[in-house]
C-alpha cells in the first residue's frame, strides 16, 4: 500500500488537500484466482466419477438389466469410481483441517521414530500386494518433535504411498531417518519413474500432477502432495524435492526437533 498526499489549490485560492491511497491487488487478485480454480477443479474431479456411476447404474437398470455377466464389471466399476470419490472428499476434508488449523502451531511432543514405524506397518500390506518392499533406516536418537501425531503420519503415508504408486513391480522404498542437533530429517527414496525438472516447483500446488490420467488411474487426488506442503509448514519444517527422470526421486521432510531434557 502506498499513500499520498496531494496539495491542490483552487482559481480562489482555496486550498485543498487529497490523500491518494494506491494498493497493490495483485496479490490479493492471484488469490482470488486460486480459489475460483481450487472450486473448478475440485467440481471436475469429483463430477467425472459420478458421471461414470450415474451412467453405470442407469445401464443396470436398463440395457444391462439380465445380463448377469455384465454386472460384475459394472460393480467393479462402480466399487472403484465410489472408492475415488471418497478419497477425493477426505483429502478435500484433511486439506480444509488443515487450513483452519494453521496459524495454531501444533505442541503435542511426538516421536517421528515411531510414528514412521506405524505408517510402515500400516502399509506394508499395500507394499506386499504389490510385490514392492519398504525398508526403514531409523537411529536410536532422541526424535521428538512438536507435533501433530495424525498430521505427520499423513504426511509420510503421502510420501511413501506415491514413492510405491509411482515406482515400477518389486521396487523398493526406503525411508532413511537421521538426526543432527536441531532437526530431524526423513527421506523417502524411490528408484521409480523420477520427475522431470521443470514440473519440480509446481507439485506441490493442489490438483497438479505430471500425468493426470495415469494418477487418476492409480487412485491418485493429486492433492496428496498439498496436504504435505501445508502440514509441514505448520510444524515449521521443509519439504525438499530430489528427482531424476528415469532414475527415482527423494522426498525429504526437515522438522525441528524438541531439546532433550
Ligand atoms: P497424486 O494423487 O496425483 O499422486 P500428489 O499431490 O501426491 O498427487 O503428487 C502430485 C504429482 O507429483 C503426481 O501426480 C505425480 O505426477 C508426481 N509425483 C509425486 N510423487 C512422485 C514420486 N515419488 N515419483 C514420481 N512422481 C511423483
Amino acid at each position: 500500500v502506498a499513500a499520498y498526499v496531494v496539495n491542490l489549490r483552487s482559481e480562489d485560492a482555496a486550498e485543498l488537500q487529497l490523500i491518494v491511497t494506491l494498493h497493490d491487488l495483485t496479490a490479493s487478485r492471484k488469490l482470488e484466482q486460486m480459489r475460483v480454480d481450487f472450486v473448478a477443479n475440485a467440481s471436475h474431479e469429483l463430477r467425472t466419477p459420478l458421471a461414470i456411476l450415474i451412467g453405470a447404474l442407469e445401464t443396470l437398470m436398463g440395457p444391462a438389466r439380465d445380463d448377469l455377466q455384465a454386472h460384475q464389471r459394472f460393480f467393479d466399476m462402480m466399487q472403484k469410481q465410489s472408492a475415488r470419490m471418497s478419497q477425493l472428499t477426505d483429502d478435500l476434508l484433511s486439506l480444509s483441517q488443515i487450513e483452519i488449523n494453521e496459524h495454531s502451531r501444533p505442541s503435542e511432543a511426538v516421536d517421528i521414530g515411531q510414528i514412521i514405524c506405524s505408517v510402515k506397518n500400516m502399509i506394508q500390506m499395500k507394499a506386499e500386494g504389490l510385490r514392492k518392499n519398504i525398508s526403514l533406516e531409523l537411529p536410536e536418537q532422541n526424535m521428538t518433535v512438536a507435533g501433530d501425531a495424525d498430521q505427520l503420519s499423513q504426511v509420510f503415508i503421502n510420501l511413501v504411498d506415491n514413492a510405491l504408486k509411482y515406482s515400477s513391480e518389486e521396487a523398493e522404498v526406503k525411508v532413511r531417518v537421521s538426526t543432527g542437533e536441531k532437526s530431524v530429517k526423513v527421506s523417502v527414496i524411490d528408484t521409480g519413474e523420477g520427475i522431470d525438472p521443470e514440473h519440480l516447483p509446481r507439485l506441490t500446488e493442489r490438483f497438479y500432477r505430471v500425468n493426470s490420467d495415469r494418477s487418476r488411474e492409480l487412485g491418485g487426488t493429486g492433492l496428496g502432495l498439498a496436504i504435505v506442503k501445508h502440514i509441514v509448514s505448520r510444524h515449521r519444517g521443509n519439504l525438499e524435492i530430489e528427482s531424476v527422470l528415469g532414475k527415482g526421486s527423494v522426498f525429504t521432510i526437515i522438522l525441528p526437533l524438541l531439546p532433550s531434557k
